[in-house]
């Protein structure tokens, strides 16, 4: 049986990532911040008779990935670098401080996890690394700089880091899904209701139209993708960054 490890992995499309995967006969490792619910996460796939486990998991920190990793019952196979977050506002108005953190969760500690991660995969011939980008790695939106930056720096990774390790037998590809139904979406919607006044209609009226199929995209969708770049069958593709949006990315 093949393990995972998906980050973030307590709520939204970490959790679909996780239920995606343990459905389809994965060993799953749960991890998010220490705060996180991932042990309720791990009841649920148990008790659809799947395999899985918690483990706290704090993406910037090298203690705490060396720890979570000693922790696991078996080494990744394949990791999701799924660990994200949001920050809305002009940048004039975007505090420094929360721009490097979101630079730091969502590229470097995607490079920090990989890297710890590699010398395993390489002795056994066999490794998948999937990092969560986004559309927002394939183009611009206003007042989120810092994720869009770290978006297009996440593909960037995966490009390079796909070259790497070409021969090796590891994959490195990015998923990039439009607008999701979860908590993230729900609370951007909330922050720039309060900022516009819009109501919360409205907003999602406008982020479902970004998406030329009309609607939000679900996380299995996003966990359908995963399962995919797992597979055996998906050797030859490296390098990649798979829009999930209904066509965002093209219209
Ligand atoms: P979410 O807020 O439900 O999940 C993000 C998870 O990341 C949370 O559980 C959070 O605790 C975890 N996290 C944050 N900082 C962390 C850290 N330092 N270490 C470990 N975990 C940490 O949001 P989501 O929408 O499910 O987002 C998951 C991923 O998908 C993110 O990378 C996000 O950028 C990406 N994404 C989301 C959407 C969307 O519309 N929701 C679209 C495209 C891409």
């Amino acid at each position: 049986m093949r393990s995972v490890l998906v980050t973030g992995a307590a709520s939204g499309i970490g959790e679909g990532l996780a239920s995606g995967l343990a459905r389809a006969g994965l060993h799953v490792a749960v991890t998010d911040l220490e705060r996180h619910d991932t042990g309720s996460v791990v009841a649920r796939i148990r008790a659809e008779g799947g395999s899985a486990e918690a483990v706290a998991l704090d993406v910037t920190s090298d203690d705490s990935v060396a720890a979570a990793l000693g922790a696991l019952s078996r080494s990744p196979d394949v990791i999701i670098n799924n660990a994200g977050l949001q920050h809305v506002a002009p940048l004039e108005e975007f505090p420094i401080a929360k721009w490097e953190y979101l630079v730091q969760v969502m590229l470097v500690g995607s490079a920090r996890l990989t890297r710890a991660v590699l010398p395993g995969m390489r002795q056994r011939g066999f490794g998948r690394i999937i990092n969560i980008g986004s559309t927002a790695g394939l183009k611009g939106y206003p007042y989120v700089a810092a994720y869009v930056a770290a978006k297009h720096a996440v593909i960037g990774f995966t490009r390079a880091l796909a070259l790497e390790h070409a021969k090796s037998g590891i994959t490195v590809n990015a998923l990039c899904p439009g607008y999701t139904d979860t908590d993230l979406v729900r609370q951007s919607i909330e922050t720039v209701r309060a900022k516009t006044g819009s109501s919360a209609e409205a907003v999602l009226g406008q982020l479902t139209a970004a998406n030329p199929q009309g609607r939000l995209v679900r996380p299995q969708e996003v966990a359908a993708a995963a399962l995919w770049l797992a597979s055996d069958e998906a050797a030859g593709v490296t390098g990649q960054a798979i829009a999930i949006d209904g066509g965002e990315s093209v219209a």
